[in-house]
């Protein structure tokens, strides 16, 4: 990717929505930084601001206190040079597997044959070869996901947001795709901020995981993955990263129920 990755911090951010039953306090007091190159996860229970926080880190939502820094500086203009994958893939039925892939692409005024071409060269790797011209529909959960990926990828921003990317598929292609990422991001060297509510995808993939509190969401740790990298998917199975995840999960039954946003699709 042509751009260089970016960090991004929260500092003492709280979000307060204006809703019709009263003020709904979502984040309380947050501190949180993404280093340029890090691959970061938030984790925390069903309800208690992820999406909130990183509606912030996109620029779609501004803190009510607290303040942002982008690259180290006042993150006003972070909007445009932040890659946004909800959690649903938000794949558009009438158009094939390229097609979608290259919308963020077009949307930026690239036109269509130069921008299939740019796709084109990254089919391959999100393993997508041959599949170009399928239609959504045609595609299993995890091409659809890969797809959509792509895409994020393609907008070819310096911070990458993915909202419980994995959240609707099954555990075997979960898998995959985890690993899949895990190599992805090593050869694109970009900034991830990933919301997961799955304790080893968290381990697995980051350098280091937030957890977070109950509404109003708070950091309750900020726990350090200490794995070496590469990693690949056998490390779950370790004596290193059993004691991990067992460390990971005592600290998030003391913050609520954690419920998977995907499972209620
Ligand atoms: P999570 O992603 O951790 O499940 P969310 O950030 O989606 O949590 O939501 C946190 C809380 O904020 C929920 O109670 C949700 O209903 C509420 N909320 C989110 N966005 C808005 C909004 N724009 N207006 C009012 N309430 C909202
Ligand atoms: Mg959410």
């Amino acid at each position: 990717m042509a751009s260089a990755p970016a960090g991004i911090a929260l500092e003492q951010v709280s979000k307060t929505f204006v809703t019709r039953s009263g003020p709904l306090h979502v984040l309380e007091e947050v501190d949180f930084a993404v280093e340029a190159g890090e691959f970061v996860s938030i984790i925390g229970p069903s309800g208690c601001g992820k999406s909130t926080l990183l509606n912030i880190l996109a620029g779609l939502e501004e803190p009510t206190a607290g303040g942002v820094r982008f690259d180290g500086r006042p993150g006003e203009g972070r909007l445009g040079s932040v890659a946004y994958m909800p959690q649903k893939d938000l794949l558009l039925p009438w158009r094939t597997a390229l097609d979608n892939a290259i919308l963020a692409l077009e949307v930026q005024g690239w036109n269509r044959a130069a921008a299939r071409e740019r796709a084109g060269e990254l089919l391959a790797t999100f393993g997508l070869q041959g599949f170009e011209d399928h239609y959504p529909a045609d595609l299993s959960g995890g091409m659809r996901q890969r797809t959509a990926f792509l895409r994020t990828i393609l907008a070819d921003k310096r911070l990458v947001l993915l909202d419980e990317p994995f959240g609707a598929l099954d555990a075997l292609t979960r898998a995959n795709l985890q690993a899949w990422l895990l190599d992805l991001w090593g050869l694109l060297a970009v900034t991830v901020v990933l919301v997961t509510h799955d304790v080893e995808e968290a381990l697995l993939l980051s350098d280091r995981v937030y957890v977070m509190t109950a509404r109003p969401g708070r950091i309750s740790r900020v726990m350090t993955a200490p794995l070496e990298r590469p990693r690949t998917y056998d490390l779950v199975s370790s004596p290193e990263f059993t004691a991990l995840k067992a460390d990971l999960l005592a600290t998030l039954r003391d913050s609520g129920p954690v419920v998977s946003q995907g499972a209620r699709q």
